[in-house]
Order: C-alpha cells, then structure tokens, then sequence
C-alpha cells in the first residue's frame, strides 16, 4: 500500500481511511472544474455482449467485427485489438475451446471477466504482464465485497459461478470461496463503462477508481474514454478534501436513492443530501420528484398525503385531490405503459409514440411539473421521435424536458450538458440557428468540464457549435448586404 501511496503523491492525492466508511481518495492539493483527478485502464474488462449484440473486446467497437475463429466467444473489430488482448486471451481462449457448446453458452460476460482477472493475476505474477503500483492484483485484494451483508441466495448462486469459473480455469489450486467473494467484490466495485453519450457498453474493474467514494452531491465525475476511466473535478475541490463521484442517478428522493444504494452497493449514504431525510425541505422535494399535481393547474404547489388518508392537500393552496381520483388516472397510466412498452419492442414506433403522448397527458394531470415520472416519459418519446425522424415534435419534447433537468440536476452534470446536446442538434437541424448556438454553448460549457476537449465527441461538439457560428454570421452579413 506504500507504492498505491505514493503513485497517489504524485498525483496530487493520498489515501485516508475515515471509520463509517473505509478507504477514501483525497485531494492531496486543489483541484479546479474540468481538472481530470484520476484515469485508470481496467484491470479486467468485458463488453455486454449478448445474443442479439456484440462488442470488440479490446475497443468495444461494433462495426466490422469478426469472432474469434478458436473459441467463438470473443469478438475483435480488427487485428490490431486482437493483437493488445493476446496475451490474456491466449490463455483464456485455450480454456474457453475445451469447454462443450452447452457450457460455453453459460459464459455471461461476469464469468468472462472473472476468468480473465485470474489470467491476469496469474500473467502478473509469472512477469507476462508486467505490474505497476497502480496495476495490481493485491488492489483488487484490498476492494470491499460486503460479504457478511448478502443473502443466502445470492451466496449459493456466486458458488454456482464459482464452480463454472473452476471448470474454466482448472486451475489446481483455485479456492471458490475466493471466487465468490470477488463475484460479491465486483457486484460492489465494478463500474459500467459507456460511451461519451452515457450509453453502456461493457463492464470493468477499475481499483483506484473504485477507492472514490459516492455522495448524493458528488464533487467529480467519472466517464469513459474508451475503456479509460477518467475522474474530473465538477467543482473546486480544496486540499484535504474527499474526492467523491455519485454511484447511482442522482435525479431521485432521497428514500429512493438510498434504497438504490443499499440493494445494489450495500451501505447507507450518510452525504449533506442524505442526511436531510425527513426535514421539511426534504419531505417537499420527494413530493415535487414523485408526488402528484395541484388540482388547481395555475398552483406549483406539492401535495401532501392529508392525516384520514382520504387524500392529498395541496402546501400551497389548501385544495384536496380525492385518492379515488389520483388512483383512477394512475391505473390507466399503467396500462398504457404496458402497451407501450409492448408496441416498441414489436417495433410499433408510430403506435409508441401515441401511446407514449397519452401517457404524457395523463401525467401532466397528475403529476408535478417536475416529477421525474413525467421526465422519464419524456425521454422515452424523444428516443421513439427520433427514430421516426420526427424532428420538430422531438425538439418540443427536448425543450419541455430542459426545465426539469436544470432543476434535478447540479449546473455541471453530464446528463445535463447531453440534453442540452440533443436539443441543440435538432435546433441546428430544423434551421433554428441562434437557438442552436445558445444551446451547444450552453452544452460545451458543461460537457468541457465533465468529459474535457481532446475527445473525438467533443471534436465534434466544438465543431458544430463553430459552423452554427458561421452560419449566423453569414446570414447576417447577406441581410446587411441586401
Ligand atoms: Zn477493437
Ligand atoms: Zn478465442
Ligand atoms: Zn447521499
Ligand atoms: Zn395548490
């Protein structure tokens, strides 16, 4: 852990352990906005690959994808990927070979990564691989796995996953509780790699990443460049303070985060926003986030649950919404989804959509105006718009969503910058040109500091908001010269 110390030091930060919650990364100097803290390569990493999609195992990548001709279970988009993962896949490829048709289906990508954190453990310590103060496995020795939190259940299906690993590896020596426990240490650790768009990709093991602790009102961010974890400050962090990124999104009440956090990461989030639980203003803020509508349109006031469960008093006004009433609207709501949901995956789009605006409508009789319900649809209209290359309707829809992304989330959030993206492109597209430049300069405010600018996503980003520029600046000078 001295050598982890000090390749910290070098970089400005060090490694304190607090009681309530363990290891922790902190900033050994100041860190500014944009300024990247941390980026880490995984220590092992594997795409969702699925039967329906697939991924280069070395960038991702899904165009011009070949299997690999030995195991049939690994992809490569070109020879040069193949070539960085040969060492490892070398030997995972000659395990994976010996297995039956059968078996080799049972090969989720969690039981490729941990075949492959074996392999690597292993070319480490042969000195295949070589090993770094921050590359190493006793890193990956050192992550929480919350093994005393989990269920019965749970523990018999990471020693089923253990015994197909074993059969896998067939190393002699292999000890499957181990294996278990690091299942457990990865459900804990392991972060979701995506794209620059925030869209999943794979999943990977990042152990000094994984030392960043979570906060409801994080002061960095993580994102991906490739498979490349990079942490940046989203604020000015000063020297001697916690660097901490959010695990989970943020855009809920604080009952249902931490609820989030304790199914999925086992523990209880004691952050400024957390410990608010149960203050007014927290009481007011889960009601606006999940909670309904006055019954007067014209009032923004938030409804609470009235003492003889009969209803919902409106805070502001005083007027009541009858239970019967509210339930009414939300069963049909309920049923409309389930069409929904039913007519996309047939591929319905148009039908989507119109059920999909039903729901909206519902809900905006329903719901706050900034409940994240109603947002929620939102997106998923905009994403069924855009396929039926709907511009204009999807741009009213992007426009109706920014209100409440700029209320749910802090100034600088990557969701927030990539909303501001979405409408900005479909501005620029339907011809709405100074619309577009404020909003993609809205956009690369933010996306600057949380995703930096050598990336070929903000290439482009900058790129756009330049030839907007332009041809503002040529419309204005043809009008001058008429
Ligand atoms: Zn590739
Ligand atoms: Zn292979
Ligand atoms: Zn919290
Ligand atoms: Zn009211």
């Amino acid at each position: 852990m001295e050598e982890l110390q000090a390749a910290l030091h070098a970089r400005g930060l060090s490694l304190s352990s607090f009681p309530d919650k363990g290891r922790s990364l902190v900033a050994a100097k100041d860190f500014y906005p944009g300024e990247v803290i941390i980026s880490q390569e995984p220590y092992v990493c594997v795409p969702n690959n699925s039967l329906t999609e697939s991924r280069c195992d070395g960038c991702f990548s899904n165009s011009n994808l070949k299997k690999c001709s030995a195991c049939h279970v690994v992809w490569y988009c070109g020879s040069s990927c193949q070539r960085l993962e040969w060492k490892l896949h070398r030997l995972e490829c000659q395990a994976l070979a010996k297995l039956d048709k059968e078996r080799r289906k049972l090969v989720t990508p969690t039981i490729r990564m941990m075949v492959k954190l074996y392999l690597r453990r292993k070319l480490q310590n042969e000195n295949v691989i070589p090993v770094t103060a921050l590359d190493n496995y006793s890193l990956v020795e050192a992550l929480v796995s919350h093994m005393s939190d989990i269920d019965e259940k749970q523990l018999v299906l990471y020693a089923q996953m253990g015994n197909l690993v074993n059969l896998i590896l067939q190393f002699p020596d292999i000890d499957i509780k181990e294996i278990a426990e690091n299942f457990s240490k990865f459900a804990c650790n392991a972060h979701t790699i995506c794209d620059s768009e925030l869209r999943p990709l794979g999943t990977g093991l990042y152990p000094v990443v994984s030392i960043i602790n979570h906060s409801c009102l994080p002061n960095a961010v993580l994102v991906f460049e490739g498979r490349w974890a990079v942490v940046r400050a989203v604020q000015h962090i000063p020297k001697d303070s916690e660097v901490s990124i959010s695990y989970v999104e943020t855009a809920a009440s604080t009952v249902a985060r931490q609820k989030t956090l304790k199914e999925q990461y086992l523990f209880t989030c004691t952050c400024a926003r957390c410990n608010k639980v149960g203050q007014y203003d927290d009481i007011q803020e889960s009601a606006i986030l999940e909670g309904y509508r006055c019954r007067d349109n014209g009032c923004s006031g938030f409804l609470l649950r009235e003492s003889d469960e009969k209803g919902f008093v409106c805070q502001k006004c005083g007027l009541t919404r009858s239970k019967e009433e509210i339930r009414k609207i939300v069963t049909d709501i309920k049923a409309l989804s389930d069409k929904a949901i039913k007519s996309k995956s047939l591929g319905n789009l148009q039908e989507a959509a119109v059920l999909y605006k039903n729901i909206e409508n519902l809900q905006k009789e329903v719901c706050h105006p900034f409940s994240i319900s109603l947002m929620q649809t939102r997106e998923k209209l905009i994403e069924i718009l855009m396929q039926l290359e709907e511009w204009k309707e999807a741009l009213t829809v992007c426009r109706s969503t920014i209100p409440v992304y700029e209320r749910v989330y802090p100034g600088c959030h990557p969701l927030l910058g990539l909303q501001y993206y979405s409408c900005g492109k479909l501005e620029w597209l339907l011809g709405e040109t100074d619309d577009a430049i404020k909003t993609f300069t809205k956009a690369v405010d933010i996306l600057r500091i949380t995703h930096g600018t050598n990336t070929p996503f903000m290439k482009e980003l900058l790129m756009k908001l330049e030839e907007a520029r332009a041809e503002a600046s040529f419309k204005l000078s043809s009008i001058e010269d008429s």
